[in-house]
């Protein structure tokens, strides 16, 4: 893979990247097609990353189908699929790890404890194998998202981050791999988050501008489906992470972000709420 990345730079085409751990869906599909347009040579890695699993998290049960990856990569037009196994990224007597502090505590860095270590260093890891001058991601994971720019621009990694916006299900339900893992009726039940996220950017747009007012209103949603338990549920500044005091439309954009578990399955979702759902 190195070797083809270099050859392509030395040629002077410009390369897209788009990393994932596979399970491919429509959100992974914006990422390629947008990488599409803005490389020569598109280049997909698929790789469950094992630094980034806790002890108790679903690394061994995560869901795979390199197959249909496969077929949906060709559909898609990606020119390479990069298919590393952990033997390879992680060979005996590694001993390095890339650590992004700040933006990595609280939200997810706070109830999975080494979670983003386990990002930066696979991420960077990949950036420094594929080499690529535009790397894409979703918003769908927002805070990895800020880690992944803030590490870039800290160590002065000469790729672009492009960050795009969470695609989703008809009914609202943000895509993710993990949904599969849903019953019939945590399914039903997990629409509370795109409705929590739904009524309070509405209250916004309405004039409420009180935090605690917005945060109350989206618990309320969550709280009424019997099968949902509250991970967090936090409204912070969009460029920083930092909790904000109150919204103020015309100074920091806030973000509304949550992580809600049925049984063991942990839902990420999130929305701008100075904007319209
Ligand atoms: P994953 O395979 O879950 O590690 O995700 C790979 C990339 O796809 C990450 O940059 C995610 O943020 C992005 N992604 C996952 N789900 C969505 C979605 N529903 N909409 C947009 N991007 C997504």
């Amino acid at each position: 893979m190195q070797q083809r990345c270099l050859a392509a730079r030395r040629a002077g085409q410009t390369i897209a990247f788009v990393p994932t751990m596979g399970y491919l869906h429509e959100g992974h599909l914006s990422l390629l097609r947008s990488g599409r347009e803005r490389g020569e040579l598109l280049i997909l890695s698929i790789f469950v990353n094992p630094t980034q699993f806790g002890p108790n998290e679903d690394l061994a049960s995560y869901p795979r189908d390199l197959e249909r990856d496969l077929a949906v990569a060709a559909e898609a037009g990606v020119d390479l699929v990069f298919l590393p196994t952990p033997e390879i990224m992680y060979p005996p007597h590694y001993a390095t790890y890339v650590t992004v502090e700040g933006v990595t505590e609280g939200l997810c860095g706070a109830n999975r404890p080494g979670h983003f270590r386990g990002v930066t260093t696979v991420v960077c890891k990949l950036f420094n194998i594929v080499q690529p001058d535009v790397a894409l991601f979703g918003q769908k994971d927002f805070q990895q998202l800020a880690v992944i720019r803030r590490m870039t621009s800290d160590l002065n990694l000469p790729v672009e981050i492009v960050g795009l916006p969470i695609i989703r299900e008809a009914d609202g339900l943000a895509m993710s791999s993990r949904n599969v893992y849903l019953s019939a009726r945590e399914r039903q039940q997990a629409l509370a988050l795109s409705d929590a996220l739904h009524l309070a950017s509405t209250a916004v747009q309405q004039g409420e501008m009180n935090v605690q007012a917005l945060l109350a209103l989206a618990t309320r949603r969550i709280e009424q489906e019997p099968l949902a338990v509250i991970d967090y549920i936090e409204i912070r500044d969009a460029l920083t992470l930092q909790p904000l005091q109150k919204i103020d439309q015309a100074g920091a954009e806030a973000v509304l972000l949550l992580a809600v578990k049925f049984g063991k399955t942990r839902l990420l979702d999130n929305h701008y709420l100075t904007q319209p759902f």
